[in-house]
């Protein structure tokens, strides 16, 4: 079944450390070797040895209406015949921040960067300078790219390798860094009365999608609003994932926050390499030229992402129907899970908000990184490999959130059900 594959990364692993450009590629936590992506359309993605899936990876987010989609990649072979990247400013640039700016009311300015990585490293330096205060607070589980100052208790593949902080950031980095407990307000309390006037900002995904997908219980962004704004501390919504995403406006606009600073990500490159970061006038007017706080990138705001970028968000912005959509398919798909796993009698356990989801292996409730950690990752392995066979490409960890698309019909969400159907009884036995 993955012959070729298997070729290809034996020669990856000579090059490549682990063969891979990026850890949870890799699949080692499933116990299987990665298979090469020859190409994706709509739905479906095809390996290399001519194998196809229902992909629920997806590029790991940006992909909100499926791969290759037409009207995302319009005007892309213009711009590959005219330059690719000046080093100079260019019209969309402009375009794209205006979108963005539009359609997040705490967002008056944006900077575009390559990745989710660098927004949240630059949100958090210009917190940091902008309260002139040291310390920053995240949570145990959550994921905000691998800078090091928040390679720290980390989610995503960072406890998928059991490595949630990093060798080699160094110890004074990360002494400035308090962890606290997802969706514990009394934790984010204790530390601010400790150390509340030194705290610049915290750092936060609204929904927790890198241990799996963990809403927040009702009242603890809320709660991180108000004491944020006691402590004069700035709040970072991380949307990367959540951005245009959970609603139009993200998790802010559908929990009614409006945070100081936003990071974005890959979706707002529609599939390219991009990041932005964004908020109030008075705080984004310290970054320079303006102000003084250093931060540039030479590939920043490249066309082909902005591109792509602004092609996808207007096409969202246009078509809401798209969120009532993605939102159907995901309770299609919990509602199937959950009658398998009544009828089966298993301790699995459906997270789901809005379109976002996950199946963890373990009774629940889930809604921290303690609670997520004591699912049955073999389980997930058992059921990942069979999942695979039966034509199904889940993220290969337990710890990730499975992202659907509009690309994906009511008879892929059907097939999906119908093959967990027979992967769980495999993973249990029965
Ligand atoms: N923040 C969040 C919430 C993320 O999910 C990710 C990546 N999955 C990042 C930041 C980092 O983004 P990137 O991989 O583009 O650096």
């Amino acid at each position: 079944m993955f012959k070729k594959s298997k070729k290809i990364y034996e020669d990856a692993k000579k090059y490549i450390p682990g063969g891979v450009n990026s850890p949870v590629r890799a699949f080692k936590s499933v116990d299987l070797d990665p298979i090469f992506i020859e190409k994706g359309k709509g739905s479906k993605i095809y390996d290399v040895d001519g194998n196809s899936y229902i992909d629920y990876i997806c590029s790991w987010g940006p992909l909100i209406l499926g791969h290759s989609d037409e009207e995302v990649l319009d005007g892309i072979d213009h711009i590959l015949k005219n330059g690719t990247s000046f080093g100079v400013p260019t019209e969309i640039e402009v375009k794209m921040a205006k979108l963005i700016v539009e359609s997040y009311p705490s967002v008056d300015m944006v900077r575009m960067v390559n990745s989710g990585t660098e927004a949240t490293m630059s949100a958090l330096r210009l917190a940091r300078a902008y309260t002139k205060r040291n310390k920053i607070l995240k949570f145990e589980g959550c994921y905000h790219g691998h800078s090091d100052s928040l390679l720290v208790k980390s989610g995503s593949g960072a406890i998928t390798f059991n490595v949630p902080t990093s060798p080699g950031v160094p110890d004074y980095v990360v002494k400035d860094t308090i962890v606290c407990k997802y969706n514990d307000l009394e934790s984010v309390e204790k530390a601010f009365n400790e150390y509340g006037d030194d705290i610049a900002c915290i750092i936060v995904e609204p929904v927790a999608g890198n241990m799996g997908v963990v809403p927040p219980i009702e009242g603890f962004l809320e709660g991180l609003r108000d004491i944020t704004s006691r402590y004069d501390s700035l709040l970072i919504f991380d949307e990367v994932i959540t951005g245009f995403r959970l609603s139009y406006g993200g998790a802010q606009q559908e929990f009614g926050i409006d945070p100081d600073i936003t990071c974005f990500g890959k979706i707002i490159g529609g599939g390219l390499p991009v990041g932005a970061y964004g908020g109030k006038k008075h705080i984004m007017s310290n970054i320079s030229p303006l102000g003084d706080v250093y931060q540039a990138g030479t590939l920043s705001g490249n066309p082909l992402a902005m591109n792509m970028g602004y092609n996808l968000i207007t096409k969202l912005k246009d078509n809401r129907n798209i969120y009532k959509e993605l939102e159907k398919k995901a309770i299609k798909l919990e509602n199937g899970l959950n009658d398998i796993i009544d009828n089966l009698n298993i301790d699995c356990h459906v997270n789901r908000i809005k379109g976002m989801i996950c199946l963890f292996f373990g009774k629940g409730p889930f809604t921290n990184y303690d609670d997520v950690k004591e699912c049955d990752t073999e389980k997930y392995s058992i059921f990942f490999k069979k999942m695979i066979e039966e034509g199904i490409l889940l993220p290969p960890s337990q710890f990730e959130g499975w992202f659907i698309t509009y690309a994906h019909s009511d008879e892929d969400i059907e097939i999906t059900i119908e093959a967990a159907n027979k992967a769980l009884k495999n993973t249990y036995n029965i």
